[in-house]
């Protein structure tokens, strides 16, 4: 009779025998099988600091520039957080007293400039785990939201849970500005969504011990929790904070009193506001002052205009354009867009304030009838040129494309 040739269970008794070339073995012993080679194994971390490639701040720059268009103090500095990042996590702290402290970063810029490219492209080129969170779950609306721990899950998961390699990770907290307290006097609006978010997200930001749920969510006595350090954990945080202008307005109308009202107009770009920001800015948004502490490093992102949008279409390594064109190659179709055809995409973009994530859109409602009917023609080349994108976008809702 067949058997377990490991645990000796016969066919009956197991759930699942598989035939060997000598023997068998059941689904008991694979699993226990599975588990202590998942534990011999998980000693071995796949996340080897020493063992990487240390790139250059340059080097990671380019990196971002084959994605990413624009935007360059932002990729200045999160090129040298990241690379600082590595080499803080290389110190040997016994020789002095030195110790390199971590720089959390916090990236400002109106919705759709490209934080989360920015985060994700790094997320390409690391050696380290990295996750990307968004702070909203925090605090949803008529819903007590998740723990602030649960922020570190994704992060453990993506270590595949060496917690280790999860100490050294980063994570990419979006929406921070969600959690900022609404209005400008803190005393009466104490609301817990906004403070009390802060307050814990303070203690991840600052560096201690805190206990992860191994599955997310919300902690349940019965789920085992996992102790992470977060002392060398690098957090990245991103948000629209829309509005915000008004404040570095004031700020700077302030600041410059005593100059004469034509000059101090002329000292600033009002187009783009941004560039001037400052921590106190944050602070007068409804972020704690601990908070802002804990994020040193301080930079934007600017409005995309319509060379930015322009080029986001033809010219990052996965751009929009090039990802159509290899679609159609892969049914033997030569497809090409011509100038206007392009322009004319920018114009619909700019026209009804899509920004670069309505790029997309509006290229899909152009190409759906397109990629819908070419693969069953004989046909070996294809043109999309301004007729064509104006005949096909002209069928339709603008309004719908700005709500997707
Ligand atoms: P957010 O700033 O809201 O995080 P995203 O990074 O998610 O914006 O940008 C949305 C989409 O717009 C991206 O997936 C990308 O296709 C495009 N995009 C935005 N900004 C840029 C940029 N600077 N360079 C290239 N593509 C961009």
């Amino acid at each position: 009779m067949d058997k377990c040739s490991f645990c000796g269970r016969t066919k009956k008794e197991a759930n699942l025998l598989i035939a060997g070339l000598e023997g068998h073995i059941c689904d008991h012993c694979i699993e226990q099988a599975h588990n202590i080679m998942i534990e011999e194994l998980g000693n071995k971390s796949n996340f080897n600091i020493d063992s990487i490639h240390l790139r250059k701040p340059e080097e990671i720059k380019s990196f971002l520039d084959q994605y990413v268009i624009g935007q360059d103090h932002a990729k200045k500095v999160l090129s040298v957080a990241v690379y600082n990042h590595y080499k803080r996590l290389m110190q040997k702290t016994d020789s002095d007293d030195v110790e390199i402290e971590k720089s959390n970063i916090i990236l400002v810029g109106e919705t759709g400039t490209g934080k989360t490219l920015l985060a994700r492209t790094i997320a390409r080129m690391l050696h380290v785990p990295f996750t990307i969170v968004d702070a909203t779950v925090l605090t949803e609306a008529g819903y007590v939201g998740e723990d602030i721990e649960s922020l570190l899950t994704r992060l453990l998961q993506n270590a595949d849970y060496d917690v280790k390699a999860a100490e050294k990770g980063i994570v990419f907290i979006d929406e921070i500005d969600k959690i900022a307290r609404k209005g400008d006097n803190p005393s009466i609006t104490r609301d817990v969504s906004g403070e009390g978010v802060q307050q814990g997200l303070l203690k991840l930001l600052e560096g201690s011990i805190v206990n992860v749920p191994p599955q997310g969510g919300r902690k349940h006595p019965e789920q085992k929790m996992i102790p992470v350090d977060t002392k060398n954990i690098l957090f990245i945080c991103g948000g629209a904070f829309e509005g915000i202008e008004k404040k570095i307005a004031q700020r700077l109308n302030t600041t410059v009193v005593g100059y004469n009202a034509s000059r101090s107009r002329d000292l600033f770009d009002k187009n783009d506001l941004l560039q001037y920001i400052a921590p106190q800015d944050l602070r007068s948004y409804g972020l704690i002052p601990e908070i802002i502490g804990r994020l040193p490093v301080l930079t934007y992102l600017s409005p995309l205009n319509r060379k930015a949008l322009r080029a986001i279409l033809t010219e990052p390594k996965n751009s929009i354009t090039k990802q159509y064109i290899k679609l159609f190659a892969m049914d033997g179709i030569t497809l090409s867009f011509t100038e206007g055809a392009l322009d004319y995409v920018v114009d619909k973009a700019v026209e009804f304030k899509l920004g670069a994530r309505g790029l997309r859109a509006i290229c899909e409602a152009i190409m759906i009838d397109a990629m819908f009917e070419l693969p069953s023609k004989e046909i070996k080349e294809f043109v999309v040129d301004t007729d064509y994108a104006e005949h096909k976008l002209g069928r339709v809702d603008m309004k719908v494309l700005k709500a997707s």
